[in-house]
């Protein structure tokens, strides 16, 4: 059967048998994670849910990860940087690194949300992510299914619009992050996100001062070449220091 018609729910509760139960699904609350707790809860409530706590999230998000556990009962798992390195990289480069250049940026999101989320995944067979095609063109070729780093992930949402997404959402009375209200359309740490305004797209609140690179974090996408390899020297650097 083709995989792409699949119906979302079946996808994720395929996937809970596939791993035999060892099977995350790794959310920051968006409206798409939101749809996927939602949809859990009903065919998989014995998922666990995976958030990384970056250290630098909004308080809203934190309201979130209490309303998900006091609505679906389920558990949420807060997965957190390792504080050694988070030591090394503000020591080296100060609190707020991602304002002075990409390499750095990137190095942030490396050692707040890449790596603690690698670290968690280690525990899972299988994973779900909220992605979707339509929210920017790193995301326009992603698969429903994959194997990466050696378990299934999944992407059951990637066919869905926004659109379907909001309809969803009010269909099941899903709770949605209150930052949706104040005009964000994208929602990550609270010093790299802000509004959008109108005729911007999805993604544009994210990192807003960066030019002509992916509005990604590095979880699900690498940077092009020279940049990704800037990165990994930092990455490399500083993960001496913070072992020493
Ligand atoms: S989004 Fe910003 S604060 Fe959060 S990990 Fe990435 S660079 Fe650091």
């Amino acid at each position: 059967m083709d995989i792409e018609a699949i119906p979302t729910q079946d996808l994720l509760a395929w996937a809970w048998r596939e791993s035999e139960g060892s099977f995350a699904i790794v959310t920051s609350f968006q409206t798409e994670g939101m749809v996927l707790i939602d949809m859990a809860s009903r065919v998989c409530p014995e998922a666990r849910i995976v958030t990384v706590d970056t250290g630098r999230l909004p308080e809203e998000t934190h309201q979130m990860i209490d309303q998900v556990r006091d609505r679906y009962g389920m558990r949420v798992e807060v997965v957190a940087p390792d504080p050694l390195e988070v030591a090394a990289m503000v020591e080296r480069y100060g609190t707020n690194l991602f304002h002075r250049e990409a390499p750095l940026r990137m190095l942030c999101c490396q050692v707040r949300k890449v790596r603690p989320l690698e670290r968690k995944l280690s525990q899972f067979r299988a994973w779900a992510t909220g992605l979707r095609r339509g929210q920017g063109e790193a995301r326009e070729t992603i698969e429903v299914a994959s194997f990466t780093g050696g378990r299934l992930k999944i992407c059951p949402l990637a066919n869905w619009s926004a659109e379907d997404v909001a309809r969803y959402t009010e269909l099941h009375a899903v709770p949605r992050h209150p930052l949706y209200e104040r005009g964000y359309t994208s929602i990550g740490c609270a010093p790299c996100t802000r509004p959008v305004t109108a005729g911007e797209s999805e993604r544009a609140g994210r990192w807003w001062w960066e030019q002509g690179i992916g509005k990604e974090c590095g979880i699900h996408f690498s940077a092009d070449g020279r940049l990704q390899r800037k990165v990994d020297v930092l990455l490399e650097d500083l993960l001496t220091v913070a072992a020493a």
